[in-house]
């Protein structure tokens, strides 16, 4: 290797952690704050933040408030940069967004659908299939949440609804074929409980934290411990299924094939079954959050069984914070009580000593959409994401001039997304 190779793979080195910390900070740094973070000398930054801005990567601003004589400016995502596109998808719904470098969201599209995977995933394929047409070169990645096990290369169960072994990347996309196997530029496809928990150790309560243990709620529950900030997905790619531990002593056979889950005890569909309204199928959403908002003794059983199966799982696993996304946020703030009352004695004597901080998701019911975006742009803010996204710029001269003075907002309207 000879020193001018280095010196571009250096480059190409600090290009990546310059915008990598830009994303990560929600764009809210100064360009002086981001040199010192990084370590950089004031000139290589300069150049660094010009090559950016001249790829149509980044665009600065004035930052708030800047005194007036020494102006300092805050990068953040350039109008017609890179965009990830982003799906959650329900039992009963999917909202497909697009997500600038920064973290800042855009809702295209939210749609119900019937539970099928045709259903599903059809229209939603065809939604987004548009939307890249539109977006161009600027569309980067689409990353997918789903409510179910997801096994490498994106065959997903969803035993409530009846999916087995679904092939999520060829439903979007028929015409690419799929069969399971990962084909590049297709969708990255995870569980929904793995994403909250990345977007929550990326922007939300377990942001530096070493352990940690991320609970989501929607009509069932799923768990995933979360380690230096990664979700621990095993092997094939399925681990996040603390859901399907028996942790609260239940016998009721549940749909994924195993007998006494903790979520047949927690979530949309146990406080349906409490007041003894129908459940399962992904139907109900809003029964489910009126009992939630109505019946405190259905909210309460949930809450107990909540508080059981984490007291377990503190046992095992040692986190240090325990958070809750989706109704988890919800039970946890109307009955944290119960929830406590049931999660102590559960606990080994020197758990108790120094027990984990429960906390509800900084991120409401945004963090599995949020942790699909993240997918995407891990992907991305990479050397070769990069050099990709200049290829696919050959008219974005180095000399475009940038408008100047002209506020963020009148930007968009003019880029809208
Ligand atoms: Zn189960």
């Amino acid at each position: 290797m000879n020193g001018a190779t280095t010196s571009v793979e250096l480059r190409a080195h600090n290009r990546v952690r310059l915008l990598r910390a830009v994303h990560d900070c929600g764009a809210t740094r100064t360009r002086s704050q981001l040199t010192r973070d990084l370590h950089l000398a004031r000139g290589t930054a300069s150049v660094l933040v010009a090559g950016l801005a001249e790829d149509g990567l980044l665009h600065e601003e004035p930052a708030p408030g800047a005194a007036r004589g020494r102006p300092t400016h805050v990068p953040g995502p350039h109008p017609r940069g890179p965009l990830a596109l982003a799906v959650d998808v329900r039992e009963d719904a999917w909202e497909l967004a697009a997500c600038e470098l920064g973290g800042r969201v855009t809702v295209l599209d939210v749609r119900p659908h019937d539970g099928t995977p045709e259903g599903a995933l059809g229209p939603l394929g065809e939604a987004v299939r548009a939307h890249q047409a539109r977006l161009g070169p600027r569309a980067v990645g689409v990353g997918v949440a789903l409510p179910g096990p997801v096994r490498h290369g994106g065959l997903v169960d969803i035993p409530h609804l009846g999916w087995r072994s679904v092939d999520v990347p060829a439903l979007l996309a028929p015409d690419r074929g799929g069969a399971g196997a990962p084909v590049p530029g297709g969708p990255l496809v995870g569980n929904d409980t793995a994403l909250a928990a990345l977007a929550e150790a990326r922007r939300g309560r377990l942001r530096g934290v070493r352990v940690g243990l991320h609970l989501h709620v929607d009509f069932d529950l799923g768990g995933v411990l979360v380690v230096d900030g990664r979700p621990l997905d095993g092997a094939g790619g399925s681990g996040a299924e603390f859901g399907h531990m028996p942790l609260t002593g239940g016998d009721r056979p549940c749909p994924c094939g195993a007998t006494g889950c903790w979520s047949m005890d927690v979530g949309a569909n146990a406080l349906l079954r409490r007041v003894g309204l129908a459940y399962g199928g992904g139907r109900g959403r809003e029964q489910a959050e009126h009992v939630l908002a109505t019946s405190e003794e259905a909210v309460a059983a949930n809450a107990t069984a909540l508080g059981r199966g984490i007291a377990a799982l503190v046992n095992a696993l040692d986190p240090e914070v325990v958070t809750l996304s989706g109704h988890g946020v919800e039970l946890y703030e109307r009955a944290s009580g119960q929830l406590l009352a049931a999660c102590e004695p559960g606990l080994m004597a020197i758990r108790r000593d120094r027990p984990p901080r429960i906390a509800g998701s900084a991120l409401g019911w945004r963090g599995s959409l949020l942790g699909a975006m993240e997918s995407v742009f891990d992907e991305f803010l990479t050397p070769e994401g990069l050099d990709r996204w200049r290829e696919s710029h050959p008219d974005q001269a180095p000399d475009t001039p940038e408008p100047q003075n002209v506020t963020h907002s009148t930007l968009k309207g003019r880029n809208p997304i």
